[in-house]
């Protein structure tokens, strides 16, 4: 699987895992087996588009590991997607849901589509022919799909639908992150956001900044605008946001009720007349307490690791700094991390309890999800709090460590068949 080294984002997840490995002392027999996907499957989606003209999407689905039960991540709809990209995904996923202690592999998809410039109709049938191909290889206790990038609730129900379907009858179970009417779970559109809120909340305390800390948000889709909600319910002020248009950033904290409404009307922050207008890169480096990448991945680089002026960094994106970056991080011991693989982990805990609750047919209140959501959040917090301060390891090493050493005793136990 050399080829997948050519993508950065699986170069990175492969670094990472191999830096892990060395503190752990793992056996060489035992790494490949660890890191290396299980299973990567792609499909040619030809789709007719509006025009009547035919086109075909190429699709990618990777199921990293499945010792631990059936493979879970969510399906991205972006035109850089690529089966590199997609394993590293699949492979943070791993850690990510061994790290919870939630009986998952980590999995990921993809399309590589700019959601942007299609139609409703075009976009069902996108989902749709997906999901079809990928029928042999999923199923509630082999591979369950999520939201992510570019996708939403909507996607979620066509691909439940396109699955029931073909075994005839409604499969609530196939994904997570779908509408509550038809066996989505309270309280998921919003878990990831609220759950970075939870984690930055409580890191603020534990750094004993003030309640009115100044937040930046990258990213202001499903996990940064719910994260900038409940930070400032907490008491936190929202002094910038960006989306892929571009920023607003206004020192004495942004109206987020009148850019809410601006985004939903207009369909970006371009525009917003709170703030002054400002660009990704720029965002990034102006001074705050918080600073929380909620978009795409590598954006804190080797070229502005240095210069971030930040108290707390909360990786909302899934793999948003890159090694290098890390490195000097290391050399910057005034900022507290909360590694992807914790931060955002709020989504993949509320899918576990929608995909739960589906199998039993039987529904939570909203009140009983959070309340169990923020009790493994908070456990897991301190678990790596804890493993970092024993072994004088940065918070990343010690979540992502953790994670790993989980999934390895598990194929340990099971030992190798035949
Ligand atoms: P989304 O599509 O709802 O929102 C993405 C946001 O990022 C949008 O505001 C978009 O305009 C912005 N964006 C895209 N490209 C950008 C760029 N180059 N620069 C700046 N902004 C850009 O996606 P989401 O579900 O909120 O996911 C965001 C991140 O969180 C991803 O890394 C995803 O993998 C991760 N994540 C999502 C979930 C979830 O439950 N949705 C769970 C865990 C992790």
């Amino acid at each position: 699987m050399k080829h997948l080294l050519t993508n950065p984002a699986y170069k990175m997840a492969c670094d990472q895992f191999d830096a892990v490995a060395d503190f752990l002392n793992m056996p060489e027999d035992v790494r490949d087996r660890t890191k290396l996907p299980k299973r990567l499957v792609t499909v040619a989606i030809p789709v007719r588009l509006d025009s009547g003209k035919v086109k075909v999407f190429e699709g990618h689905r990777v199921q990293h590991h499945l010792t631990l039960g059936p493979t879970k991540g969510g399906l991205r709809f972006h035109p850089g997607v690529e089966l590199g990209e997609v394993a590293a995904l699949a492979m943070w996923m791993s850690w990510k849901c061994a790290l919870a202690d939630l009986p998952y592999g980590g999995a990921k998809g993809g399309v590589a589509v700019d959601p942007r410039k299609c139609s409703i109709g075009e976009l069902e049938r996108i989902t749709r022919r997906y999901t079809s191909e990928m029928i042999p290889f999923i199923g509630p206790q082999t591979d369950v799909m999520a939201p992510d990038m570019g996708t939403n609730e909507q996607t979620m129900a066509w691909i439940m639908d396109t699955y029931s379907h073909q075994v005839g009858h409604a499969v609530p179970s196939i994904v997570t992150g779908k509408p509550v009417s038809i066996g989505g779970s309270l309280g998921r559109k919003e878990a990831t956001g609220r759950g970075v809120a939870f984690l930055v909340n409580r890191a603020i305390d534990l750094l004993k900044l003030p309640n009115d800390s100044r937040v930046i948000v990258q990213g202001f889709g499903n996990v940064g605008s719910y994260a900038a909600i409940g930070l400032a319910k907490y008491g936190a002020r929202i002094i910038g946001v960006s989306d892929v248009s571009g920023g607003v950033h206004n020192p004495k904290g942004l109206d987020l009720d009148a850019l809410q409404e601006h985004v939903t009307r207009t369909g970006s922050i371009t525009g917003f007349p709170g703030g002054d207008k400002i660009s990704n890169e720029e965002l990034l480096l102006q001074p705050c307490d918080v600073l929380i990448p909620a978009a795409m991945d590598r954006v804190i680089t080797e070229k502005n690791a240095g210069k971030i002026n930040c108290r707390i960094l909360a990786e909302a994106a899934n793999g948003p700094t890159t090694v290098e970056a890390d490195a000097i991080l290391r050399q910057r011991p005034e900022i507290f991390v909360i590694p992807d693989i914790l931060c955002n982990s709020g989504g993949v805990i509320v899918s576990y309890f929608e995909w739960v609750q589906d199998l039993q047919s039987f529904f939570w209140a909203e009140t009983e999800i959070f309340d169990k959501l923020y009790r493994i959040l908070g456990r897991t917090l301190d678990t790596v709090l804890k493993e970092a301060r024993k072994h004088n390891i940065d918070n990343r090493t010690a979540a992502l460590s953790i994670g790993i050493q989980k999934v390895v005793n598990g194929k340990t136990i099971r030992g190798l068949f035949p």
